[in-house]
């Protein structure tokens, strides 16, 4: 693969460098060595990025409709049913609901898990340090969140193109006290809001990113380790799983992998546009 000077700076943002590697056929994508501590003037840690294998199909068990009246709500309906939710004992301790932020008919969605004290603050997802972590690896691969955006809110923002934004939702839509893990039944309580969430975006790609939003989508407690590079499917829609940006922050070598990640995301949105226009 060639990188353009645009592409490098990008992954730089990422804190990944491609690194031209004597005797290598392809630069290596790899975590910038002043990122680990090892100094500007050291070359970058090269980290063994996965080769993708053929695409592999898991239909996860469970769930794949909206429950009872979600499942016909539209977004200001669903934003106002969130709003109001009390289903499980995490409305006690919110300030407020993180519905989650972008373009309504974004083709790329992004899951993450629970809100945690920012998102509680603000009501959107991903914010804070793993927020800018996030949007710089969507930035890098040429997508954006459109940040004000908010489906169901009333706001009238005109995205452009829906094949460049995102939207991006977690898993549980209340933070759970003191960032705790998600409990099952909180999990159980919240999904049907996730799946029309899903249902109403029609996404052309689903970034599955963490544990829990693997575990309600796949029904896997698989490390993310085991089920990354390969395609899933949820609802007929491509997933892939990796990494959650805050677990990259606190492990930088796991970001030449999610950057393997996205780019098997985006091959496969790429391979579904190409089979869409030759059937056209
Ligand atoms: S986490 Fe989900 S199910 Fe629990 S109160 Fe919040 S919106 Fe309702």
């Amino acid at each position: 693969m060639s990188w353009t000077e645009h592409q490098r700076a990008m992954l730089a943002e990422m804190g990944l460098r491609v690194w031209d590697a004597p005797g290598a056929q392809e630069p290596v994508v790899a975590v910038a060595a002043e990122a680990v501590g090892a100094g500007p003037a050291s070359r970058p840690i090269a980290v063994p990025v996965t080769v993708a294998p053929q695409p592999h199909i898991v239909s996860p068990p469970g769930m794949d409709r909206a429950p009872g009246a979600v499942a016909t709500m539209d977004w200001p309906a669903l934003r106002d049913a969130v709003a109001a939710c009390t289903a499980c004992s995490l409305h006690q301790s919110r300030r407020q609901t993180v519905f989650g932020v972008g373009h309504p008919q974004a083709h790329w969605m992004i899951v993450g898990e629970a809100p945690g004290e920012e998102e509680d603050r603000r009501g959107e997802p991903f914010v804070g340090r793993s927020g800018q972590l996030l949007d710089n690896m969507l930035r890098a691969i040429g997508l954006s969140r459109q940040a004000g955006t908010l489906a169901g809110s009333g706001e009238s923002s005109a995205p452009e193109d829906p094949a460049k934004q995102v939207f991006i939702a977690n898993t549980l839509k209340c933070r759970p006290p003191g960032n705790r893990n998600p409990a099952p039944d909180e999990l159980a309580r919240c999904e049907g809001f996730l799946i029309r969430q899903i249902e109403l975006v029609r996404p052309k790609i689903i970034l599955a990113m963490g544990r829990f939003a693997v575990q309600s989508l796949l029904r896997s407690t698989a490390p993310i380790g085991q089920l990354r590079g390969r395609v899933h499917h949820y609802q007929g829609v491509p997933l892939v799983v990796t990494y959650h940006p805050a677990y990259l922050l606190r492990n930088l070598p796991e970001k030449a992998r999610a950057w393997d990640d996205l780019c098997l995301a985006l091959d496969t949105v790429e391979a579904s546009a190409a089979h869409a226009a030759r059937g056209a």
